[in-house]
């Protein structure tokens, strides 16, 4: 799926601003990108609005993946499924008993902190403990404890040799330690032992506001592809192996939602359950959806340098659960998941089975036998891509105009395919007809297939700016030539070299289609 214009597409660390988060943050509202929820009341904190920019940026990036995942792929069908079910999907599920953070609340500032997010140390100085020093998950914790140890040695005014700090999350705290640890909002033992918080939110489903009409939001789209399975094989001509698919919104309610829209309370996901004989090679299948998951996230332009893997211990995964492996990616925060790719064996349709009392099992023709079908689940969040998008793709450069001078201009480089504008035509000047004529009759044809945008307000050289900060990856811009040389040309400037061309509109659009799909 990757294109040779890829290449060129990542912006150098040296383009990037030291604070590339805060000017993302800025670009993503002066620009119409990303809002805050119900900003006017001073915001609701977990929840975002997107924008004009934003949303188109969004559409193409569920396009391309549905596009890819259902459209172009003949084992792979889409849903849609209700973001209420019935209360029994997710005791099911397991969600109602296990859907949990551990949950820590400081008892004097009220803060409420994760505590696989709480990190702490002993401070040792000659082999003796002599308190506790904490800190919040960052890219620099182990350097904020050693901070936080010094500092404490020496208002204790201690002699001796300090040890280097040992992080460790709140869950690892015996009791005794809970109560000497300080809270990271006072600095005294104030945090209370780590309890379970389901995530889930609850809503009351009828008129009646009682035990009995309690539902949840989904906190994942995985459960409807489940539960519809039954309905999927029975109304299509599907055989295994096969996928069901699912684009939609979810709900957590996330102790510490933070990093922008990487960790929200209502967010949208892209998942894709693949279902395969008990007896396959599940191990080689979930190899072959892992790559063709890293495969995808380059072709809409995210730099392999800045993707990784990871296989979550086998100690650590749930007792069902085969092996689960998340695409990473090098946020502006940190390394973090973008993708997880997990194998879950039968457990999601047994459970099903056994609660409903509805057998979720297909017939195998060779051995005559039925048997519950086993699942790889390819599960992303639309919100995480849009944002690795922005971090990978925002650069600040200096850049010498035509009379030498050199002014900053911010480019966020944007694969074609998500661009949420592909191409903005500039007549080079507002008030001939003769230009804008031409222009005008460009845009009309382009806007059939492609979102595009007119812009005659202002210096071209503004416009040109304008555009690069919203990503778009072409200006047309319609000048003298194009209506007194022979030809019908335009301009074409290019939004990460800059480089001008002429191309006729013929030209143009055997570029969309070749770059644009
Ligand atoms: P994390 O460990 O970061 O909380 P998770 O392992 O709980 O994520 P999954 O349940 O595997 O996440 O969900 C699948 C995908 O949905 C994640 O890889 C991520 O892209 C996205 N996602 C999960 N939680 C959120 C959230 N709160 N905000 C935005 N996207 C999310």
């Amino acid at each position: 799926m990757a294109s040779g214009y890829l290449s060129r597409l990542m912006s150098t660390p040296e383009a990037q601003p030291e604070n590339t988060m805060e000017a993302i943050v800025s670009l993503a509202k002066r620009r119409g990108f990303v809002f805050q929820s119900s900003e006017i009341y001073g915001g609701f904190n977990g929840f975002f609005d997107y924008g004009p920019l934003g949303v188109e940026l969004k559409k193409n990036i569920r396009d391309c993946w549905w596009n890819d995942m259902v459209r172009r792929r003949d084992d792979v069908v889409g849903i849609e499924t209700s973001i209420i079910m019935h209360p029994k999907v997710w005791e099911a599920s397991g969600h109602v008993a296990g859907f949990t953070d551990p949950l820590v609340d400081c008892k004097v500032s009220k803060n409420r902190y994760r505590a696989d997010q709480l990190f702490w140390s002993p401070v040792v100085v000659d082999g003796n403990v002599v308190g506790y020093v904490s800190a919040l998950e960052s890219e620099k914790t182990t350097e904020e404890l050693q901070a936080a140890a010094e500092s404490l040695k020496r208002k204790k005014a201690i002699q001796g040799t300090l040890a280097p700090v040992v992080a460790k999350d709140f869950t690892e705290a015996s009791a005794e330690q809970v109560s000497l640890i300080p809270s990271p909002a006072t600095g005294n033992p104030d945090l209370t032992p780590p309890r379970s918080f389901n995530m889930m939110f609850q809503t009351n489903v009828g008129a009646m506001t009682d035990a009995s009409s309690v539902a949840y939001l989904r906190p994942e789209t995985a459960q409807g592809m489940f539960v519809d399975f039954k309905n999927v094989v029975d109304t299509n001509r599907v055989k295994l192996p096969f996928g069901i698919a699912q684009i939609g919104k979810s709900f957590r309610n996330e102790i510490t939602p933070r990093n922008f829209i990487f960790r929200s309370r209502e967010f949208e996901q892209m998942e894709m359950e693949y279902f395969i004989h008990e007896d396959a090679d599940w191990d080689k299948c979930h190899k072959e959806w892992i790559e063709w998951c890293r495969q995808w996230l380059l072709s809409i332009g995210l730099p392999e340098s800045h993707l990784s893997l990871y296989a979550h211990p086998k100690e650590k995964l749930a007792f069902y659960s085969r092996g689960t492996v998340d695409i990473m990616f090098k946020y502006p925060f940190g390394v973090q998941e973008l993708w997880g790719i997990a194998a879950r064996g039968s457990y999601d349709l047994t459970q099903h089975a056994n609660a409903s009392g509805k057998p979720q099992e297909l017939f195998d023709e060779a051995s005559k036998k039925k048997f519950v079908p086993h699942v790889i689940e390819p599960a992303v969040g639309v919100d995480r891509i849009f944002l690795a998008v922005l971090a990978a793709g925002y650069a600040e450069e200096d850049v010498t105009d035509e009379k030498g001078n050199v002014e900053k201009r911010t480019v966020l480089r944007l694969s074609p395919r998500i661009a949420p504008v592909k191409v903005a035509i500039l007549p080079l000047l507002k008030n001939k007809e003769i230009l804008t004529n031409r222009a005008k009759a460009l845009y009309t044809k382009l806007k059939r297939n492609y979102a595009v945008q007119y812009d005659d307000g202002g210096a071209i050289g503004k416009r040109y700016r304008r555009q690069d900060e919203a990503g778009t990856p072409w200006c047309v811009t319609i000048d003298f030539d194009t209506i007194e040389k022979p030809g019908d040309t335009f301009t074409l400037r290019e939004r990460d070299s800059m480089k001008q061309t002429r191309v006729t509109e013929t030209e143009l659009f055997a570029l969309l289609a070749e770059q644009v799909y």
